[in-house]
């Protein structure tokens, strides 16, 4: 019988392939004391031998990776942590002032370390413990002896199963032996996510329980686009994603040749497709991909790639000016912090009983105008390497427009006195993501250039469901009739004033929710990278001359599962083959 799990997508593509169980060795060890003056000796020079074998092991994956840019920046900093000189003289410490082995005297110091770890607030830095334990593992297996590189002795290809993994040992992985990743912990945004991202191995974490479920060599398909994994799949199973991983790889292939393509209906409306990113190195693929331009740039994950280091003005700059210049001339909106709610508050109190209404975005942003300033002298400086948009987050009236308006205004002729170049102030916009600001478009719209429907914080805001929780998430449903009929108003006033309106939440890559939008006119659907290939072929075949009466007509119905039957019926007759066996497989998933 197969077990069907459900995790985060961290790395799309499909695999299939047997099962390899990868357990990461605790970290305590049994204590063992000293008895000479002699051994303290014996074990300090072991500690030091310990470092060195170490630090020749980061080195030598760190050239493997020469390549990844991300890898070798997650290795520079273990080298860094390896070489801290508290951390070694605690462990030194301990040797002498305790009387125990190296192993014992390092193991108890990194508990230590993890504990004041575990006792931060912020995921985002409690998460950096990870790196943390990753070195000071290595440094104990060195010190034991133990193996701890058993995938290199690996013959043949399998797929990895961990509870976690260390993300020194992501990045030391063969890329030739390995066909995917599944992991219990993680997020889209961790090291071992990241890292299988660049090294184009597909990848879902956060299942929770598959690594205490699975059995060596036993088969699994793991679906990195929708974040599907299946231990010991049945004949069906395994003929779908046998379909829908040639689908995959013959769709990896043409996406060179549709590349050059600009997105377009059938009856020839243009429509700009672009990308969602959360790191700057993904901009150098969305070209490859076949993506127009950038529509969301979240920028809160910028300093994740320097670990334990604040964001600063420097930082954001250097990654607006990278992404810009690989688009350049074509758009990029950069979203100011969108803080608070499910990202990471770093340094913020925590007290809130319901954070998603609660401090977050633009309210953060304007009621901490020293931080907010770093990242708009950021953007005003990396303005002038390309084309650059400024959206603002969460916004619920015209003052707050207003006043960062103002703001830029300032910055620029602070920059401008400084003498430090910049760019001309660039085009500003919202997000229409609560129904203040849906309802309340025709107020908004004097004071923004562009707007951009955020449909995840919509859905959430409008049917009171908060988005990360799994007692409700059933009622999330961006098909509701609230919902679209608030995208129909925004749509039709902008056109009315004249002014851009894209989408950029998950109801844009929703092949059932793509006649809707075109139907209603939006001139843009940004959505992440990798699914623009199959958005940009289900628009192929959509023609604006059907999709707007059915939208209109969508708008009288009283329910997302008419809304959805309906629009199914519609594209039955169009869609390929294994876009509508997804279609299917949701809908029975949906049922679950
Ligand atoms: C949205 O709310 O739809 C959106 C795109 O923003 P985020 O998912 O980053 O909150
Ligand atoms: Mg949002």
């Amino acid at each position: 019988m197969s077990i069907r799990f459900t995790g985060t997508p961290a790395s799309p593509g499909v695999s299939i392939g047997p099962a390899f169980l990868l357990n990461v060795e605790e970290i305590r060890v049994k204590k063992r004391t000293l008895k000479t003056g002699e051994e303290v000796e014996i074990e300090l020079e072991r500690f030091n031998d310990a470092l060195e074998k170490t630090r020749s092991e980061l080195e030598s994956i760190s050239e493997q990776v020469s390549d990844i840019i991300e890898g070798q920046q997650l290795i520079e900093v273990h080298i860094l942590l390896l070489n801290d000189p508290s951390i070694i003289s605690e462990v030194q410490n301990r040797i002498k002032n305790e009387q125990v082995s190296a192993e014992y005297a390092v193991s108890a110091v990194l508990y230590d370390i993890l504990e004041r770890f575990n006792a931060i607030k912020d995921p985002y830095l409690r998460n950096r413990s990870v790196d943390v334990r990753d070195v000071g593992r290595r440094v104990i297996a060195n010190l034991l002896g133990t193996e701890t590189e058993a995938l290199s002795t690996l013959k043949s290809p399998v797929i990895l199963v961990a509870r976690d993994l260390d993300p020194s040992q992501t990045a030391g992985l063969s890329r030739r032996q390995l066909l995917g990743i599944v992991t219990d912990l993680g997020g889209s945004t961790s090291h071992t996510a990241i890292l299988a991202r660049s090294m184009g191995i597909p990848a879902v974490v956060a299942l929770n329980d598959v690594a205490e479920s699975a059995v060596p060599g036993q088969i699994i398909i793991i679906d990195g686009i929708h974040g599907n994994v299946i231990l010991d799949p049945d004949d069906e199973e395994l003929d779908f994603y046998s379909r829908l991983k040639k689908r995959y790889n013959i769709a990896e292939a043409e996406i060179a040749l549709n590349a050059e393509s600009p997105a377009a209906t059938a009856d020839g409306k243009r429509v700009e497709l672009s990308a969602n990113i959360e790191f700057s190195l993904e901009a150098d693929q969305i070209r490859r991909f076949g993506g127009y331009g950038i529509g969301l740039f979240r920028t809160e994950f910028i300093r994740l790639l320097t670990p334990g280091v604040e964001d600063n003005e420097e930082m954001h700059y250097r990654a607006y000016k990278h992404v810009l210049q690989t688009m350049n001339p074509e758009p990029v909106i950069i979203r100011t912090l969108d803080l608070g709610g499910d990202k990471f508050l770093s340094s913020i109190p925590t007290v809130e009983k319901n954070p998603f209404l609660g401090w977050r975005g633009i309210r953060i942003c304007l009621d901490r105008p020293e931080k907010f300033t770093g990242q708009l002298r950021a953007l005003l400086r990396a303005a002038r390497h390309g084309n650059a948009r400024i959206m603002l987050p969460m916004i619920t009236g015209y003052d707050q427009v207003l006043k960062v308006t103002v703001m830029l205004e300032n910055i620029a002729a602070e920059l401008d006195r400084e003498g430090v170049p910049r760019g001309d102030i660039p085009q500003l916009g919202i997000m229409v993501e609560t129904p203040a600001a849906a309802i309340g478009i025709d107020i908004l719209l004097p004071y923004t250039d562009f707007v951009s429907i955020g449909s995840n914080d919509l859905t959430q805001y409008t049917l009171a469901v908060d988005r990360g929780s799994p007692y409700v998430s059933k009622l999330f449903d961006s098909l509701h009739p609230a919902v679209i009929r608030q995208i129909d108003i925004v749509a039709r006033k902008c056109r009315e004033a004249g002014k851009w309106v894209g989408i950029c939440g998950q109801m844009a890559s929703d092949p059932l929710a793509i006649p809707l939008l075109l139907g209603y006119g939006l001139n843009e659907l940004s959505v992440p990278m990798t699914l623009i290939p199959d958005v940009k072929e289900i628009i192929s075949v959509i023609r604006m001359s059907e999709v707007v009466p059915l939208a209109q007509k969508a708008l009288t119905m009283e329910s997302s599962d008419e809304i959805r039957k309906y629009v199914l019926d519609y594209v039955r007759s169009k869609y390929p083959d294994v876009i509508l066996d997804e279609i299917h497989r949701e809908k029975i998933d949906r049922g679950r």
